[in-house]
């Protein structure tokens, strides 16, 4: 079937995955490969804006890349690669930061929230990183970016780099990304309260074994109201009623549904029958982790290919880019 177009993501080595980083991204990347041609990025060199040290990168981005294969993402027809071994994007980003103006980065909500987190450590990378990202969509002539509503302002910056490149220079040889307004559900930590992720360890991998998956799910924090077995329960705000809508049968959310808000079912079996439907819907994904992770070559062998079909797209835009700008040969 003929593809729409090129498709451009990235996202940054954080290991292991876990769920919210599977409903909100890669579930997404794998059904985005039947329309699109896919280029799919481990942008090591943004994480270096923000970390502190660089000692598990190499681990963690294989980790992720393990995790992207064994969900579905096909190497054969997608690019699945490492943004450093690509070192075009770092030209296109130095050539795109002369046409950006600098109070224009500095006033961007995402760098002063940033700013916030991290008083001790503005350093330029973290000014520049918007640049960067726009960098990474448009070297590889990105048509669409699938990206969530608060994420639109990152890809409005992007097309306005890509315009003033293109009016200094008069080109038209980057191409404005558009945005793919894609759903990307808001995924709660075991917590029930804060989004899942590692560093408030409310997450549930999904490399975990099924024992340590259930004993995660049977810490979940379900309707705050509900104290004893005997009270009604409300799903509308149940974190593990919200899981339940994804992983389990339409009938038995049903069943929930009305069986909670009589106190027909505890939440102890409610919890215990996600973990199983959970462990279950994993499955196919854990034995194609490990057989996948038997041969670990075969995930740096990915990204090396990756890496290389990236390398002559970017390398082509990067002449075009060149000789628009008029650079000595
Ligand atoms: Fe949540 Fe299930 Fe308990 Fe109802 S029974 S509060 S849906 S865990």
């Amino acid at each position: 079937m003929a593809k729409k177009g090129r498709v451009f993501s990235g996202a940054r080595p954080t290991g292991r995955q876990h769920l919210g980083n599977y409903l909100g991204a890669i579930k997404n990347y794998v059904a985005l490969q039947d329309e699109y041609e896919s280029v799919y990025c481990i942008v090591d060199v943004h994480a270096l804006t923000t970390v502190e040290t660089t000692k598990d990168l190499v681990v963690n981005t294989y980790d992720m890349a393990l995790d992207w294969l064994a969900a579905g993402i096909r190497p054969e027809e997608s690019i699945v690669f490492v943004q450093s071994h690509v070192p075009q994007v770092m030209e296109l980003h130095t050539y795109l930061s002369m046409v950006t103006p600098w109070g224009k980065l500095t006033d961007l909500p995402t760098f002063k929230e940033k700013v916030r987190q991290q008083e001790s450590n503005v350093n330029y990378g973290l000014v520049g990183y918007p640049i960067l990202m726009t960098a990474d969509i448009v070297l590889y002539k990105t048509d669409v970016v699938p990206v969530g509503v608060d994420q639109a302002p990152h890809i409005e910056f992007a097309r306005e780099t890509v315009r003033s490149f293109n009016y200094r220079y008069g080109t038209n040889v980057l191409r404005e990304p558009q945005m793919k307004n894609t759903e990307i559900p808001k995924v709660l930590g075991i917590d029930g309260v804060q989004k899942m992720g590692k560093s408030l360890n409310n997450h549930i991998e999904l490399a975990s074994t099924p024992d340590e998956t259930r004993q995660r799910v049977m810490q979940m924090v379900t309707d705050p109201q509900r104290m004893r077995r005997t009270d009604s329960g409300n799903p509308d705000v149940c974190n593990v009623f919200s899981m339940h809508k994804i992983f389990t049968s339409k009938e038995d959310v049903e069943m929930i549904n009305v069986e909670c808000r009589r106190a027909g079912i505890g939440c102890v079996d409610c919890k215990k029958r996600f973990a199983e439907n959970l462990n279950k819907n994993l499955e196919p994904f854990r034995n194609k982790r490990e057989e996948i992770g038997k041969n670990p070559d075969t995930v740096w062998d990915v990204l090396h290919d990756g890496a290389k079909r990236a390398r002559a797209i970017a390398e082509e835009t990067m002449v075009e880019v060149r000789a628009a700008m008029q650079l000595p040969k």
